[in-house]
């Protein structure tokens, strides 16, 4: 139904088009939409069939005529990326079509979709030889497009979402210098290195106690869309060992579609209270195992942790809270003290800017300011102090809260759907390790 409905729309813009021609065209059009009729309704197939059935029709009383066809029926194609600062209207510019034609998509029905555009996006405009948008598809994803259609004055649109197929791939490593570079090796890309970096990041303090012959290994998505790989998904478990100690993660999505990691028992592995307050892959001397921290040295009677850093590097509040205080001294520099519930206080001195108020809520991992070497500092570097009932504590080697455990209602739900996948991990491990020993064997042979 919506093919004829397409084509008779395209018949009457050739009515107004070619009035001399009326008659031809009308008296073809009958014919047009029986033989159409009959054929499916698969968008490929109708722009490959569409011309046909036209061009013979009209052929046979009127040769002339043939000259509009097919060419007047393909689209001309522009395509545009949407970089930053870009808007409709911007992008429309640069394909050369009018404000006219950004409000009529825009004020569309289906002109929602269009409401907030990311850089990355791109946006095809399928122009006819009148000048008329006639399809526009917003490609938001290899896996996510809306296809616009003009029809009878206005537009409608379609969304069109692909399943990839998902593989499962597994990589592990020992750590040499760095999680970063161990991860390079084992051909990570860098976004699982960092979702590695958050899931164990709340138990493993990655800037001061990760050691060389630590290890990981993963089990996580490879993504593809028609034999073509479009990267990677999510870790689904993975296995942290720290100065001896083994941590495990496994991914759950619970019954209410939010996914989390836990650990085999049912434990989250979120905690109340970030273990570095900072982007851990920002931190100069987090990366390099042999660099130790110089400020945190020189300075006596010292009661937090620095954390050398680049200035501007976000520091996050470690966990909900109220910002107590938010100003200057000229020890301090820029300073930010955040009261979590009764107990727990956490302070952040040396500030570049502070990014909230006294008085204001904070959620955990909300950017509270940014580091600096305001104050009594040598250089840039976050200064961090961890209290527990007013006395300070090591904010590296305090005793946490501990996390929730998944809910009873969806404990038997979670051990279901996470055993296969801990078995498969320990299955990939099992198998590189007989590998490595056969290895060993027969190069000692
Ligand atoms: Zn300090």
């Amino acid at each position: 139904m919506i093919n004829l409905q397409k084509l008779s729309g395209f018949l009457l813009s050739i009515f107004r088009e070619f009035p001399r021609r009326h008659l031809i065209v009308s008296s073809a059009l009958a014919g047009c939409l029986l033989a159409l009729a009959t054929y499916p309704n698969n968008d490929t197939d109708f722009k490959r069939q569409i011309a046909e059935p036209i061009t013979l029709v009209i052929e046979e009383r009127a040769p002339e005529v043939v000259a509009l066809e097919p060419q007047e029926f393909e689209l001309h194609w522009k395509e545009q990326r949407v970089t930053s600062g870009d808007n409709l209207s911007t992008l429309f510019q640069r394909a050369k079509l009018s404000p006219i034609d950004v409000y009529k998509v825009s004020s569309s029905k289906a002109g929602r979709a269009l409401r907030n555009l990311y850089p990355g996006e791109t946006f095809r405009f399928g122009v006819d030889s009148d000048g008329l948008l006639a399809e526009l598809h917003y490609i938001k994803s290899p896996l996510e497009r809306h296809i616009f259609t003009y029809n009878n004055g206005s537009y409608s649109a379609e969304k069109k979402l692909l399943e990839p197929d998902v593989l499962i791939s597994y990589r592990e490593g020992v750590i040499k210098d760095s999680l970063y570079m161990a991860g390079k090796e084992a051909t990570l890309p860098d976004k699982l290195i960092m979702e590695l970096a958050n899931i164990f990041g709340w138990d493993i303090d990655f800037v001061f106690d990760i050691r060389r012959g630590d290890s990981f290994s993963l089990t996580y998505e490879d993504r593809y869309l028609e034999g073509e790989k479009l990267g990677a998904g999510n870790i689904i478990a993975a296995s942290f060992t720290n100065r001896g100690k083994t941590y495990q993660a496994v991914r759950y999505t619970n019954s209410k579609g939010r996914s989390n990691y836990y650990t085999p028992e049912g434990r989250s592995m979120r905690k109340a209270f970030l273990r570095t307050p900072l982007d851990i892959f920002r931190i100069s001397s987090g990366f390099n195992l042999r660099r130790k921290h110089p400020i945190h040295k020189k300075i006596k009677a010292h009661r937090g942790v620095d954390y050398a850093a680049p200035r501007g590097t976000p520091v996050y509040a470690a966990g909900d809270g109220k910002v107590i205080a938010s100003g200057y001294s000229k020890p301090n520099g820029n300073y930010v003290f955040v009261q979590h519930g009764q107990t727990y206080t956490t302070k952040y001195l040396h500030l570049n800017r502070k990014k909230v108020r006294k008085g204001q809520t904070v959620r955990q991992r909300q950017l509270i300011g940014t580091v600096g070497s305001t104050g009594y500092a040598t250089g840039p570097h976050l200064h961090y102090e961890f209290l527990v009932n007013g006395v300070h504590r090591n904010p590296r080697t305090v005793k946490l809260p501990q996390s929730r455990p998944i809910a009873q209602a969806e404990k038997v739900a979670f051990l279901k759907a996470t055993k296969s996948r801990l078995t498969q991990l320990a299955k990939y491990q099992q198998a590189t390790q007989l590998a490595s020993v056969q290895h060993n064997n027969s190069s000692a042979n």
